[in-house]
């Protein structure tokens, strides 16, 4: 028997030496009293942790201000829960809240989860960018952590980050960097609209009910939505960059945000609080509303492969401008920006009356395009092959001639437009025009073609 059990047979004479399970036992229920009073700790700490003692004195301030209260309790309740919560809940109970304010809002159908690196922005109250060319920086201010980010990445990353914090794993540096990574996509021509939507469901859940950024955002969707055939066929004030409309809207609204935030941080006595309208008000006066994007945001966000994805002929005229060594794709787009006439960028000394640029691609531009006479159509909801179907039907009467050549009428598109392309059978026609020239055009879309504009 000792020899199987030789804890039993030491020192009493062969009865049992009890003292090791008396031990073990009362250390267990030392440990059961050391993990009772800590939950009891926790407990306590998380009925008396307070958003103030979780942000610190400072970014609680910051918090008060940008969110125009007075006190804690003036806060939405999101921000109690969040501070009560530990920190592997606090991700899943701010997606909770966002995908509630979207089906608030009636957009239930929209595919947006808020990322890690968002709420670890807001939470530190860095809301507003650090300049304009830094998309990887802010949170709140920075319209383009918005826009359609791919779902099943983001599931993706999402599973990880959960099960790294429920203790599954333990992060490495490396999770770490990808979990946090603030991916940017920038937004197609047409995706910006969605973004300020997605928004704005963020700032119903972080800042108070009625907050004026909250319904800013809201009038600015429902105005940009309305507007939007126009929108879609609105072609930028420089029209080659016509790809980053997305782009430059929500560089628009970045920037309004990041301002307000920071003229709040520096307690500016007059904060300027932006117009919902200010982009449609600019298109419809004709003025442009697009922000500089400078070289730097060029070349860090590599915008000219993002145009040859969208708009691969307005790339392709970025390309043959840069092997023909004229200009930088930056000094393209800056000076694109900057130029001073409304038909975009003056004619590359091309001169004469043929004002083709993409020669080899679809796509031609009529710089000596009439604003004066033509440019309420230019934007119009109006397309012209829906015109020239009215007139191929008997609807509308027949288009003026070609002044260069008396059997072919006019191209709509190049007059009206501003562009058409190189496979239009009008080609003879898609030169200048002076205005006298142009007088039987002008009355036949006053009368007819764009009647009701
Ligand atoms: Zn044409």
């Amino acid at each position: 028997m000792h020899h199987h059990l030789p804890a039993l047979g030491s020192g009493n004479g062969g009865g049992l030496n009890l003292t090791p399970l008396v031990n073990t036992i009362a250390a267990g229920q030392q440990q059961r009293a050391a993990e009772q009073a800590q939950a009891q700790a926790d407990k306590l700490r998380k009925e008396t942790t307070t958003v103030e003692s979780w942000l610190g004195p400072e970014n609680f301030q910051r918090l008060l201000r940008y969110c125009g209260a007075a006190v804690e309790a003036d806060l939405p309740p999101l921000w109690a829960a969040l501070a009560k919560a530990t920190a592997k809940d606090r991700l899943g109970i701010f997606q909770g809240k966002v995908a509630n304010e979207l089906i608030a809002m009636g957009a239930m159908f929209e595919k947006y989860t808020p990322s890690l690196y968002l709420l670890t922005e807001v939470t530190a109250l860095r809301w507003a960018m650090l300049n304009p060319d830094a998309l990887d920086t802010g949170s709140l201010g920075n319209a383009f952590l918005f826009t359609d980010s791919d779902v099943e990445t983001e599931q993706g990353i999402n599973r990880q980050i959960g099960f790294v914090q429920s203790g599954g794993a333990a992060p490495s540096l490396a999770d770490a960097q990808i979990l946090l990574k603030m991916k940017v996509n920038m937004p197609g021509p047409d995706d910006s609209i969605g973004a300020v939507r997605r928004m704005q469901a963020v700032y119903r859940a972080i800042l108070p009910v009625g907050h004026q950024l909250t319904t800013f955002l809201a009038n600015h969707h429902d105005i940009m939505k309305a507007f939007d055939p126009n929108w879609q066929n609105y072609a930028t004030y420089v029209p080659r960059l016509r790809s980053l409309k997305g782009v430059f809207h929500l560089q628009w609204l970045s920037l309004k945000l990041s301002r307000y935030f920071t003229q709040l941080d520096h307690n500016y006595p007059i904060i300027t609080f932006p117009d919902p309208a200010d982009i449609v008000n600019c298109i419809q006066e004709q003025r442009q509303w697009e922000p500089i994007i400078t070289d730097v945001f060029i070349n860090k966000y590599n915008l000219s492969s993002f145009m040859a994805l969208h708009c691969p002929a307005d790339a392709m005229s970025v390309v043959t401008a840069l092997t023909a060594g004229s200009e930088s794709i930056a000094g393209s787009v800056v000076s694109g920006l900057t130029a001073a006439t409304p038909v975009g960028r003056p004619s590359n000394g091309g001169g004469g009356g043929s004002t083709a640029r993409n020669t080899a691609i679809d796509r031609v531009e009529n710089t000596h395009f009439n604003t004066a006479l033509f440019g309420t159509y230019r934007h119009s909801a109006t397309k012209t092959r829906a015109l020239r179907q009215k007139i191929a039907a008997g609807e509308l009467p027949a288009l003026p001639p070609s002044k260069n050549d008396s059997s072919k009428p006019v191209c709509l598109a190049w007059h009206t437009k501003g562009q058409c392309n190189t496979n239009c059978p009008l080609t003879s026609d898609h030169v200048a025009y002076t205005a006298a020239e142009y007088a039987a055009l002008a009355t036949w879309c006053r009368d007819h073609g764009y009647r009701s504009e």
